[in-house]
C-alpha cells in the first residue's frame, strides 16, 4: 500500500487520496510554481490508523522516514541539524474542505539547538525564539491537549503577543513553557524532530474525529469515512522581517462576485496570524506600494491558476525575504448569492459549460440566496451605531447573546464575540448573525459564516464587550446582553434596535441560472399554497402550478371562522347548508383569485383534511366569546367539543372519512370550486383543475365521495354551456392505499403522495412531536437522519414505489406527484426522480432548491 506521496508525484485528480491541500500542491509543484518542497500522507493512511486503535503501522513509518530522507536530499537540510535544520509544517487536509475543523502544527523541527541555527540564518534571535514558542505552544496544545490559555496567561505576563516581547522575555517564556508542558503531560518536551514530527502526524489524523470536525461533516452531510490526509511541506517564514509577509488571496471578491482580485495580507507574519484576525490584516492593493515585483507575480500566478482550475482561487502565499511561495489553492468558499453569479459570469466568459455551472450549486443553499434584506424604506428610521466588515451578506435582527453555549436562549440570536473559533460552529449555526470585534475578511468568523450563508460583521472596532457586566456598548450606546440589534452583512453597518427586513428579489444572474437549470428540466416544479398572494410569490421562483391547496387554511381567517364553527355546533342538515352556504362564497372567491393568478396552470385543490375540532376554541374566553357570537349557550359549546373529541385525532375523524359521514362539506367544496372555474374560464382564463381526496383507503371509499362530487361537476358544467376538464385523484398517504393502489388507480386519475402522513403512519411516530425520541434515534445511529426531513428510503420509499407500481399497473399514463414535505428535499427528489414522477410540489421558497436538484439528476443520468 503506498501510503505517502512526494509533491512531486501526486496530481489534482488524486484528491480523494490526498486531500484538497496535498492534490493542489502537488499539482502546483507539477505545473512548475514556487511551492516549498513536501510530501502528503494519504487519507487511507488516516482510515487504517483509526483502524488499527489509533497507530502508525510499521509500512506507514517506513513511508514517513523515506519521505523524509527524500525531503531531506531535495532541500539539503536535516532534521535537527545544528548548522543546516529543517523545519516543517504539518497540516490536515480533506478531500472536501474544512476550513479550520481540524489541527496544524507550525515549525515543527524546532528545539534548544535548532532554534540557534535559525537564528543565525535569518538574522534574527528574536524571531528564531518567538517561533520556537508558539511551536511549543501549538505542538502541546494539538498533540497534548493542553489547554491554549494557559499559554495566553504565561505570554501576557510577559507582554500583549509575540510581536511586543523582548528577547530576554521570550527566553524566560520559553522556560516557563517547558515547565508548564511538564507539569501538563508528566513528560519533558521533546527535542527529537521526528519524534515530533511522528506525534504530530498521530494528533492531525486524531484531529479528524474532535467534536467541532464531527459537527462539521454532520452539519455539511461529509461521510465520515472519508479520512484526512497530512501534509509535511518545508517551513517557509513570512515572519522575518519588513521583507516578509504572509496573505490570503481570492481570484475573485468572494463577498459580491465582481471578478476583481481580494484579499489580504501582513507583513512580518506568519499565516495563522492572518485567519486567527489577532491583528487587522491589509487590503491587498496596497501590497502594490510595499512590493511591487511579488505583488506582479502574485496576481498573474492568481489567474493562472482560476483559468486552469476553471474555478475562483482561494490561495494562500507567504514571502520568505522577497521570494513568493504557495502554500494552498482551492476552490474559494462563497456564498450561494456569489455562487451563482460566479457560475454564470463565467459560462458567459467561455470558461465552464453551463452543464458544469449547475452542477456546481448546491441545491440547498439556493434557499438561502432568497434571504431578506433592509431596504431604504426600512431604513428611514433605524439608527445607525457602527460599521465592520461585510463579511457575510444577509439583513438580520436578534437579541445580542454573548455567550455561545446560550445561543438557543433567545428564537433569533446575534452572536456578538470578540472573535470566534471553531468551537463556536454550532453556535454560528444556531445564530441569526454573527459580529465579531476582531479580524478581517478571511477570518474564522468570516469564512465559515459565508460556508453557513449567515450574515457577519468581522473586525468592528465599534464594538467593545465587557463581558464580566454581561454588556456591550457599539458606538455610543450601551446594551444589555438580550438587546435587540440589527446587522446588514452586505454593508457592515450595524443598527440599534428592529429593523425591519424584506425579501431580496433576485438578481439577474439568478434569473439566467434559473433558465438554464429549466433547459435541463423535464419534472415539473410545483407549489404548496392556499392563497392567491404566496402563489404568486411561488411562481416568481418558477412553480409551474399548485401540487396542493389545503383548502382547511381558507377556513381559519378571521371572518370565516364563525361559520365553520356555525356548522359544527348545527344541529341539523339543514342548519349546516346554511353555514356551509356562506363558507362556499368564501371559498369561491378565493378560487377565482387562485384561477386568475395560475392563468391556465394546473391547480391540484384537495378537499377538507382537518379534523373538525381543530377549528373549535380552546380557551375558555374564547369559547365564551363563540358563544355569544354565535348566539349559543356555551354548554352547547362545551358540548359539541366533547362529542369531537377523539383520543388521537390524527388517526381519528378527519379527510375523506369526515366526508362519508358529513358529505355537505364536500359537496360545498365542490360547487365553490367549479363555480369559480366556470366564472375565471368565461372570462377567457384558462382553468386546468385537478382535485384530489385526502387519506384513501379503499377504492369504494374513493367512488363514494366521487359519484356526488362528479354530479356536481358535470351539472354545473352542462348548466355553464362551456367546456371545462378536470381531473380527479386520491392522495396517498396510508399504507392501505399504497398496497390497494392498483384498486385505486382504477378511479382515481392520478396520484399524490402525502409522505408527511405516510411516514407518520408507517412508523407510528407523531409529525408534531416525535423530535423528543427522534433525536435520540439519530445519537444512536438507529436512524440515520430525521425521515420526517428526507424520505426513509427503505420503509416510506418501498411502500412508494409498490403504489406506483400497482397504480401503473392498472393504469400506465396514471399521473403521479409529491406534496409532502419531502417535495423540497433534495435526497428525496432523487427517489421521486428515479420513480418517474410527473411532478414535486413544496413551498414556495424552496421551489428554486426542487428546480435545481431536477436539473442535476437529469444531467446526472
Ligand atoms: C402529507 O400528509 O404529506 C400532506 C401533504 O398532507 P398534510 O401535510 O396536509 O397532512
Ligand atoms: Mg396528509
Amino acid at each position: 500500500m503506498k501510503y505517502v506521496y512526494q509533491f512531486n508525484e501526486g496530481s489534482k485528480e488524486l484528491k480523494d487520496l490526498l486531500g484538497g491541500k496535498g492534490a493542489n500542491l502537488a499539482e502546483m509543484t507539477k505545473i512548475g510554481l514556487p511551492v516549498p518542497q513536501g510530501f502528503t500522507i494519504t487519507t487511507q493512511a488516516c482510515n487504517d490508523y483509526h483502524q488499527v486503535n489509533r497507530g502508525l503501522t510499521g509500512d506507514m513509518l517506513e513511508q514517513i522516514l523515506s519521505g523524509i530522507d527524500n525531503f531531506e536530499e531535495l532541500t539539503g537540510k536535516k532534521f535537527g541539524d545544528n548548522m543546516n535544520p529543517l523545519f516543517v509544517s504539518v497540516r490536515s487536509g480533506a478531500a472536501i474542505s474544512m476550513p479550520g475543523m481540524m489541527d496544524t502544527i507550525l515549525n515543527l523541527g524546532l528545539n534548544d539547538e535548532t532554534v540557534d541555527a535559525l537564528a543565525r540564518k535569518t538574522n534574527s534571535a528574536q524571531f528564531a525564539y518567538a517561533s520556537y514558542a508558539r511551536f511549543i505552544e501549538m505542538y502541546a496544545n494539538v498533540v497534548c491537549k493542553v489547554p491554549k490559555y494557559l499559554f495566553d496567561v504565561i505570554l501576557r505576563r510577559y507582554a500583549k503577543d509575540y510581536n511586543e516581547i523582548t528577547l530576554e522575555q521570550l527566553l524566560d517564556l520559553i522556560s516557563d513553557y517547558k515547565l508548564l508542558f511538564i507539569e501538563e503531560t508528566g513528560l519533558v518536551f521533546p527535542r527529537d524532530p521526528l519524534e515530533q514530527c511522528k506525534n504530530a502526524i498521530k494528533a492531525v489524523f486524531d484531529s479528524w474525529n474532535n467534536e467541532r470536525a464531527v459537527i462539521y461533516r454532520r452539519l455539511n452531510d461529509i461521510p465520515n469515512d472519508l479520512g484526512t490526509a497530512v501534509t509535511v511541506q518545508e517551513m517557509v517564514f513570512g515572519n522575518l522581517g519588513k521583507t516578509s509577509g504572509t496573505g490570503v488571496l481570492f481570484t475573485r471578491n468572494p463577498a459580491t462576485g465582481e471578478n476583481d482580485i481580494y484579499g489580504e495580507y501582513l507583513i512580518d507574519a506568519q499565516g495563522e496570524d492572518v485567519v486567527a484576525g489577532i491583528r487587522t490584516p491589509n487590503e491587498i492593493s496596497t501590497l502594490k506600494d510595499v512590493m511591487p515585483t511579488i505583488f506582479d507575480e502574485l496576481i498573474k500566478t492568481a489567474k493562472m491558476l482560476e483559468n486552469y482550475y476553471r474555478d475562483i482561487q482561494d490561495i494562500e502565499f507567504t514571502i520568505e525575504d522577497k521570494k513568493l511561495f504557495l502554500l494552498q489553492t482551492r476552490n474559494g468558499k462563497r456564498t450561494p448569492f456569489v455562487g451563482v453569479k460566479i457560475a454564470v459570469d463565467m459560462v458567459e466568459e467561455g470558461l465552464i459549460t453551463e452543464e458544469e455551472a449547475i452542477m456546481r450549486i448546491k441545491p440547498e443553499s439556493l434557499n438561502q440566496i432568497l434571504f431578506p434584506t433592509f431596504t431604504k424604506e426600512t431604513l428611514k428610521n433605524a439608527k445607525r451605531i457602527g460599521l465592520g466588515l461585510p463579511a457575510s451578506p444577509g439583513c438580520v435582527s436578534g437579541q445580542i447573546c454573548l455567550n455561545p453555549k446560550e445561543i438557543n436562549k433567545y428564537e433569533e440570536s446575534i452572536l456578538v464575540t470578540l472573535e470566534t473559533t471553531p468551537e463556536d460552529i454550532e453556535a454560528m449555526h444556531c445564530s441569526s448573525g454573527i459580529l465579531t470585534c476582531r479580524g478581517g475578511m478571511t477570518s474564522h468568523a468570516a469564512v465559515v459564516a459565508r460556508g453557513m450563508g449567515k450574515s457577519c460583521i468581522t473586525g468592528s472596532h465599534d464594538v467593545e464587550i465587557d463581558l464580566s457586566a454581561q454588556k456591550v456598548r457599539i458606538g455610543s450606546i450601551e446594551f444589555n446582553e438580550g438587546d435587540s440589534i440589527s446587522i446588514d452583512g452586505s454593508t457592515g453597518k450595524i443598527y440599534q434596535g428592529v429593523v425591519k427586513a424584506s425579501s431580496s428579489g433576485f438578481s439577474t444572474e439568478f434569473t439566467k441560472f434559473m433558465d438554464m437549470v429549466d433547459k435541463h428540466r423535464t419534472t415539473e416544479v410545483r407549489t404548496n399554497v392556499d392563497s392567491a398572494k404566496d402563489l404568486e410569490k411561488a411562481i416568481m421562483l418558477g412553480a409551474q402550478g399548485i401540487g396542493l391547496c389545503r383548502t382547511e387554511h381558507m377556513f381559519f381567517m378571521e371572518e370565516r371562522i364563525n361559520h365553520i364553527r356555525e356548522m359544527i355546533i348545527s344541529s341539523s342538515t339543514k342548519e349546516r347548508k346554511i353555514a356551509l352556504d356562506k363558507l362556499k362564497n368564501y371559498q369561491k372567491s378565493d378560487f377565482i383569485d387562485i384561477f386568475k393568478t395560475l392563468d391556465g396552470r394546473p391547480l391540484n385543490v384537495r378537499l377538507l383534511d382537518a379534523p373538525l375540532h381543530e377549528f373549535l376554541p380552546r380557551e375558555e374566553l374564547e369559547k365564551q366569546k363563540v358563544a355569544s357570537s354565535l348566539n349559543v349557550s356555551i354548554n352547547i359549546i362545551e358540548k359539541r367539543i366533547q362529542e369531537l373529541h377523539e383520543f388521537n385525532p390524527m388517526l381519528g375523524h378527519r379527510g375523506c372519512r369526515l366526508a362519508i359521514t358529513y358529505p355537505e362539506i364536500y359537496k360545498m367544496q365542490a360547487n365553490a370550486i367549479i363555480e369559480a372555474a366556470i366564472e375565471v374560464q368565461k372570462q377567457g382564463i384558462d382553468v386546468n383543475l385537478e382535485v384530489m381526496l385526502p387519506l384513501i383507503i379503499d377504492l369504494k371509499e374513493f367512488q363514494v365521495l366521487k359519484v356526488d362530487l362528479e354530479k356536481i361537476f358535470f351539472t354545473k358544467i352542462e348548466e355553464s354551456g362551456i367546456k371545462i376538464d378536470y381531473k380527479f385523484g386520491t392522495m396517498i398517504e396510508m399504507v392501505r392505499g399504497c398496497l390497494l393502489a392498483d384498486e385505486i388507480a382504477t378511479e382515481a386519475d392520478y396520484f399524490s403522495f402525502g409522505t408527511n402522513d405516510l411516514t407518520q403512519v408507517t412508523f407510528g411516530f407523531s409529525r408534531d412531536d416525535s423530535v423528543k425520541y427522534t433525536d435520540e434515534y439519530l445519537k444512536k445511529g438507529i436512524l440515520e437522519y430525521d425521515p420526517f426531513k428526507s424520505i426513509d428510503r427503505k420503509g416510506v420509499g418501498a411502500l412508494i414505489e409498490t403504489a406506483c407500481q400497482l397504480g401503473r399497473e392498472t393504469k400506465p399514463e396514471l399521473k403521479i406527484g409529491i406534496c409532502g414535505e419531502h417535495g423540497g428535499d433534495p435526497k428525496s427528489i432523487k427517489l421521486f426522480s428515479e420513480l418517474g414522477f410527473d411532478y414535486v410540489s413544496c413551498s414556495p421558497f424552496r421551489i428554486p432548491t426542487a428546480r435545481l436538484t431536477l436539473a442535476q439528476l437529469e444531467l446526472e443520468k
